[in-house]
């Protein structure tokens, strides 16, 4: 499989990991990631199902304007993020 490659400003290749999934089980509602995304790409919700429909977490409202920089995950204390390269 062929992935995307971007260039670093020095001009060395390197991939982008875009955001693929967030674990809702793990989400502690920090919301530390939702601030350090410069893309807008992570919203903040409650959670869906009725058991625990008053706890706030993170989720992954704007994917297409991911740039795979990872910054989200490295900050999450909790590990909840996955991330993949982009197939082209
Ligand atoms: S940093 Fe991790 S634990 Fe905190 S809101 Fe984001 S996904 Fe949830
Ligand atoms: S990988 Fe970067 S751009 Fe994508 S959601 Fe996480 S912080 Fe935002």
């Amino acid at each position: 499989m062929s992935v995307y490659k971007a260039l670093n400003y020095g001009g060395s290749e390197w991939t982008p990991q875009f955001v693929l999934s967030l674990d809702s089980e793990k989400c502690i509602g920090c919301g530390r990631c939702v601030k350090v995304c410069s893309q807008g790409c992570l919203g903040f919700g409650n959670m869906d199902d009725d058991e625990d429909a008053d706890r706030m977490i993170a989720n992954i409202a704007n994917r297409n304007n991911c740039i795979g920089c990872k910054a989200c995950g490295m900050t999450c204390v909790k590990k909840a993020y996955t991330f993949e390269p982009k197939a082209v």
